[in-house]
């Protein structure tokens, strides 16, 4: 082994390198039965208004339960289901069940919440996506406004003229768009302005340390202004405190998301809280 080479570096290195593979495909093994073995649910994570307070939304996030053991984590998992394609028939899944879950709490009378769904690179860029995503819609019943599709600033601007066209048919369907991960990607102002959505989301990393970082905190409110200017919602991402809360609100921020109000959670529990919330 490495130590007994003296430290061989280059020995430690592969050695290291197998691992990573090994794991690699082991998970990319057990994500190809995922699907079958039921072993995929989704988590819903609340969006609050923050003039009112209320829930107005939620985020579908994705977690897998493998083996019977905990969950793996979404930002492990999802890019080896991309690189392997089995984010298709994953993706597939993921929008039917965040479809028939809103349409549930639509019919149970919670009927203004937004189901908001992550659309990996892969998934965005197919050539089938707006047909899939318009065959969802009529067969689930949901009233597509009730819809809203995240995709990542780096994704977005990836074929920004493709985007366009790709955001002009989704949003024909009656749905909305927003842009995920916002700061983290390079955006061209210009094709911003094109895109036909109608939210930005703050990546997370800026909300983390706006508090004691007053250029996180300016990058924050700059995003916020940026949105304000082209028309669009704001919502923050990873708010974990009372104190970012408060200089959202200072900013004008429009919603939050966050551990400050609750984890991603199954739906029953996400349905007390809506219930709570509305007395
Ligand atoms: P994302 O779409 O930006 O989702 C937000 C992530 O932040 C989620 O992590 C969420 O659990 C986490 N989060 C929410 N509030 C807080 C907070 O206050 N503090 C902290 N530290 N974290 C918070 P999660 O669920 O692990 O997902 C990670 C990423 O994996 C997502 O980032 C998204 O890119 C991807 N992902 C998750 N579910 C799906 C899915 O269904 N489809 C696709 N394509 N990607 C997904
Ligand atoms: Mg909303
Ligand atoms: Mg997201
Ligand atoms: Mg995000």
């Amino acid at each position: 082994n490495a130590q007994k080479l003296g430290g061989n570096t280059f020995q430690s290195y592969t050695q290291d390198m197998n691992a990573k593979v090994a794991h690699w495909l082991a998970l990319e093994n057990g994500l190809r039965y995922a699907l079958e073995r039921n072993e995929l649910e989704l988590h819903y994570q609340p969006q609050v208004v923050i003039a009112n307070n209320q829930i107005n939304g939620v985020e579908a996030l994705l977690r897998w339960r493998r083996d019977g053991q905990n969950f793996s984590s979404p930002a492990e998992f999802i890019p080896i289901a991309e690189e392997s394609g089995l984010i298709i028939p994953i993706g597939e899944w993921i929008l039917r069940t965040a479809c028939l879950q809103a349409k549930a709490w639509q019919t149970a009378g919670f009927n203004h919440i937004t189901m908001a769904v992550n659309i990996s690179a892969r998934q965005f860029q197919h050539p089938e996506f707006t047909k899939l995503v318009a065959t969802t819609l009529q067969q689930t019943g949901l009233e597509p406004h009730f819809l809203e599709l995240e995709i990542t600033e780096s994704v977005a601007m990836h074929d920004a003229e493709k985007t366009i066209a790709t955001l002009i048919e989704l949003r024909n369907l009656g749905l909305q768009l927003s842009i995920d991960d916002f700061g983290t990607g390079y955006s061209s102002l210009s094709y911003l302005k094109r895109f036909p959505i109608s939210k930005l989301k703050v990546d997370q990393s800026f909300v983390r340390n706006m508090v004691s970082d007053t250029n996180d905190a300016a990058i924050t409110k700059t995003v916020i202004l940026l949105g304000q200017s082209l028309n669009l919602k704001v919502i923050a991402e990873g708010v974990e405190t009372a104190e970012q809360l408060a200089l959202l609100k200072q900013f004008d921020c429009d919603e939050v998301q966050g551990y400050f109000f609750s984890k991603p959670v199954p739906a029953r529990d996400l349905e007390k809280l809506l219930s709570v919330r509305e007395i």
